[in-house]
C-alpha cells in the first residue's frame, strides 16, 4: 500500500500548483506526462515492491456504466470482506464540497460530465490512499478508477489486481437509474427510487429491478446529485463508452475481468453465461 500510495504520488506530482504561470503549467504538464510514460526513468521514488498476494488484503476494481449500481456492489463487498470502498466519485465530491482551490475547477468538469484529469484523480487518490495507510488500512475495493487506460496502466505499474468486477446494465435502464439517484443530505446514505418494470418481449424475459427506497427519517432530507441530469447523464454514458470501454478489454486481455450482465447473469471473460 505505501508503495501504490508513493508511486501514485510520483506520477502526478506537480497539479497542485494550480496559481502558476503559463510557462510553469506547460512544464508541469509535459513533466508529468513524461513521467507517466517513462516512470522508470524519471521516478524518484524507490520502485514498488509487489506484495504477495497471500501477505495483504484483496486489490479489486469495479468497473460499468455511471447508474449500473458498483457504487452499491462495491460497499456491501467491502463490508463483507473488511477491505476499504475507494470509491474516485465520492473523493471528488467531498473535494468539490471542500473550499480548496480545486473545487471550482472540478465542479465545472463533473457537472459536464467530463473526466477529470488523470493528474487530478491520481492525486486525489494518493492523498486518500495516504490517509487510509495512516489508520491501518490494506487492501482495497476501487469503484470508478481506473477509468481511462491511462490511469488503467499507472496503477498497473505499482501494484497487482486480483480481480475486476464489469457490471453492465442496458442504456436505457442506467438513464433511470441515475435519474431516480438520490443521496441523504444528512447521513449521506445512497438511495435510489426509480422503479424498474420492463415487459419480457420476443422471447428476452422482462426486467423488474425495485427501487432502494430510504428510512423514513432520510426522505424528507434527500437531494440529487447536480451531474445526473438526463443531458450531462448521457454525456457520462457517452464518455464511459469512448474512454472506459477500452478499461474492459484492458483488464480482459489480462484474464481478470468477470463480468455480470445485470439484472441475473454473469461470464467470465466472456465465455459461458450463467444465470445467478
Ligand atoms: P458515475 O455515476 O458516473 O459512475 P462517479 O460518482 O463515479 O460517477 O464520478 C463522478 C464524477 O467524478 C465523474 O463524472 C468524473 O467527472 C469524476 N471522476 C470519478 N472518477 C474518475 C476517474 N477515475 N477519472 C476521471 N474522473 C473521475
Amino acid at each position: 500500500m505505501a508503495a501504490l500510495r508513493r508511486l501514485l504520488r510520483a506520477s502526478a506530482p506537480m497539479y497542485y500548483h494550480s496559481q502558476c504561470t503559463a510557462q510553469r503549467r506547460l512544464f508541469s504538464s509535459l513533466a508529468s506526462e513524461a513521467e507517466l510514460r517513462f516512470p522508470s526513468l524519471l521516478n524518484r521514488s524507490p520502485p514498488p515492491v509487489r506484495r504477495d498476494p497471500k501477505e495483504r488484503s484483496i486489490q479489486w476494481v469495479f468497473l460499468g456504466c455511471p447508474g449500473v449500481g458498483k457504487g452499491t456492489y462495491a460497499s456491501r463487498l467491502s463490508q463483507l470482506l473488511g477491505v476499504p470502498h475507494i470509491a474516485t466519485g465520492d473523493l471528488v465530491r467531498e473535494e468539490l464540497n471542500s473550499s480548496g482551490p480545486l473545487a471550482e475547477e472540478l465542479r465545472g468538469i463533473v457537472n459536464q460530465g467530463k473526466l477529470v484529469s488523470d493528474e487530478i484523480i491520481i492525486n486525489i487518490l494518493s492523498k486518500r490512499l495516504e490517509g487510509g495507510e495512516a489508520k491501518g488500512e490494506s487492501g482495497f475495493i476501487l469503484d470508478g478508477f481506473p477509468r481511462t487506460v491511462r490511469q488503467a496502466e499507472i496503477l498497473e505499474g505499482v501494484t497487482d489486481i486480483d480481480l475486476v468486477i464489469n457490471l453492465k446494465l442496458r442504456e436505457d435502464i442506467l438513464v433511470e437509474k441515475c435519474l431516480g439517484r438520490r443521496i441523504c443530505s444528512q447521513c449521506g446514505g445512497n438511495f435510489n427510487v426509480a422503479s424498474i418494470e420492463i415487459k419480457g418481449e420476443n422471447g428476452s424475459p422482462g426486467i423488474y429491478m425495485a427501487p432502494l427506497l430510504p428510512p423514513s427519517g432520510c426522505t424528507s432530507k434527500l437531494i440529487t446529485r447536480a451531474d445526473d441530469t438526463e443531458e450531462v447523464v448521457k454525456e457520462r454514458l457517452r464518455i464511459y463508452n469512448d474512454m472506459s470501454q477500452p478499461v474492459e478489454e484492458f483488464y480482459r486481455r489480462r484474464e481478470k475481468l468477470l463480468e455480470f450482465d445485470l439484472p441475473g447473469g454473469y461470464r467470465n471473460h466472456g465465455q459461458s453465461c450463467y444465470m445467478l
